[in-house]
């Protein structure tokens, strides 16, 4: 299916609520899913503008055949976005003939509410400046490049770097093309919101990585030194993964697992691009991998993602009124879930350290399935305080909550997520050294290593 029709598809199936723009995406035959999924947000972002200028040039009226999602698809095209992909197809001359009229509408709208920009056109909640609104967060990934490297690329293509900030209101100000390092997150570029670096190259090479600054919280704060073995319980489509491959240098071993075909094989793509070689991708249920699976033996980091609510994520918001507020049955059912998963990984052997995370704002999901996990092996495993710089901590619903993070856009100018550090906790060992609860291994040196290094991530 052709790029703009597969776009109307979705947009057409997340209209009459068939699914979410991420899960329509992932299930249409187009094959570029980033290029898809970028097309459908920006075109849904501006839907009300599109749909004014739509009418006012009396688009569908003279063109009785175009159906009113792939108008609106053609038209973002066409007059917002780099204007039409390859040849465009038929719809270039046929959009060509509207050309002038729907351009003139656009300026009529845009001088009617005094803006001169396309983006002051946006509708509140989409507009930069509002709750919705976070910068576009882009990590360099380093098994491909520097973050030095990424910088001077992006200075000779004329953007203006401003050095690393030193707090959130040196991100809120940024504006034009203007860049930054994040105060906080190594290798973590910060862009005014609108900019779009789907087509950039260094993106399509695989030098960046287009993730939120929340999403890179759980690879950092997991932070397995190379040549460690880790789980990722539920990888697609492997953001994280990439990200845990780039920490560890490509050096050691990612056992990803997830249940979702289609996600996978988009997941396999992305790593391919990334440059990582050091994970081996399974379909599989997390909660059927056995623990005492020798091959898991030296699995000392995991890293639990589950599927969640969603409740944090602002595309969904935008894209789902009500998706912030899941009923009570669907979070009885993903905590179900997500307890089953945790308390499933704490049983790995040699685990040191997990982190949960998700994107999610639901206490349910969150302080509530960590404290229920930790009620359940009592002794063995304790929550890490983590990174204690952030500003946003977890709900104190149980002593020691406050070691958990909460982001959101109010707070820490990102999407909605929630991160637990959970580690094992370490007992004197006769010798008076200190030691896991495990005594059937002892600890490698890199783990010991680790362990002495433990602030530097905390
Ligand atoms: N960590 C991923 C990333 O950063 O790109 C995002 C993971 S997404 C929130 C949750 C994933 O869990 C989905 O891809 C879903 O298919 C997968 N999943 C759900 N149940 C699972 C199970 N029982 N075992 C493995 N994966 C599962």
């Amino acid at each position: 299916m052709a790029l703009y029709a597969a776009a109307a598809a979705v947009l057409a199936g997340v209209e009459s609520r068939q699914g979410s723009i991420k899960g329509l995406v992932y299930a249409s035959s187009f094959q570029n899913v980033k290029q898809l999924y970028a097309l459908v947000c920006e075109t849904q972002r501006y839907s009300a503008v599109l749909d004014a200028v739509i009418a006012s040039a009396g688009l569908l009226r003279a063109e009785k055949k175009l159906r009113p999602h792939l108008a609106k698809v053609l038209v973002y095209e066409l007059l917002l976005g780099k204007g039409f992909r390859g040849s465009g197809g038929r719809w270039k001359p046929l959009l060509g003939r509207h050309q002038a009229r729907l351009k003139a509408e656009l300026a009529r709208l845009k001088v009617h509410r005094g803006v001169s920009r396309n983006e002051d056109l946006l509708e509140v909640g989409s507009r930069p400046g509002t709750t919705c609104q976070v910068p576009r967060f882009v990590r360099v990934n380093t098994l491909k490049t520097c973050s030095d490297d990424a910088i001077d690329y992006f200075k000779r293509q004329g953007f203006s770097y401003q050095g690393q900030a030193s707090s959130l209101d040196d991100l809120k100000a940024l504006k034009g093309k203007h860049f930054l390092l994040d105060p906080l997150l190594p290798d973590l570029l910060v862009f005014p919101a609108q900019t779009d670096l789907h087509e950039h190259p260094l993106y399509q090479a695989g030098h960046l990585i287009l993730q939120d600054k929340a999403s890179c919280l759980p690879a950092m704060l997991l932070a397995p030194p190379p040549g460690s073995h880790v789980i990722d319980a539920c990888a697609a489509p492997g953001n994280k993964t990439s990200h845990l491959a780039a920490l560890l240098k490509n050096q050691g071993k990612i056992f990803a697992f997830d249940l979702d075909a289609k996600r996978l094989a988009s997941m396999a793509t992305l790593l391919a691009r990334a440059g990582v070689s050091c994970c081996e991708l399974a379909e599989e249920d997390f909660l059927a991998v056995s623990p005492s699976d020798e091959r898991y033996r030296q699995v000392q980091y995991i890293l639990l993602d589950p599927s969640c609510s969603g409740s944090g994520m602002l595309t969904r918001q935008l894209e789902e009124p009500g998706a912030g507020t899941p009923s009570k049955e669907r979070l009885h059912a993903l905590a179900g879930f997500q307890q089953r998963a945790l308390c499933h990984a704490l049983t790995f052997p040699s685990l040191q350290r997990l982190v949960y995370s998700t994107c999610s704002l639901c206490q349910e999901e969150n302080e509530d399935v960590v404290r229920e996990a930790l009620q359940q092996s009592p002794g063995t495993f304790r929550l890490a305080p983590a990174l204690p710089s952030w500003p946003h901590r977890g709900l104190s619903t149980f002593p020691g909550a406050e070691h958990c993070l909460r982001a959101s856009p109010e707070t820490t100018l990102t999407g909605g997520f929630f991160v637990a550090v959970i580690e094992r906790v370490e007992v004197p060992s006769p010798t008076g050294r200190s030691t896991g609860t495990r005594t059937y291994t002892q600890p490698s040196p890199k783990e010991k290593e680790e362990t002495a290094n433990s602030s530097s991530w905390s």
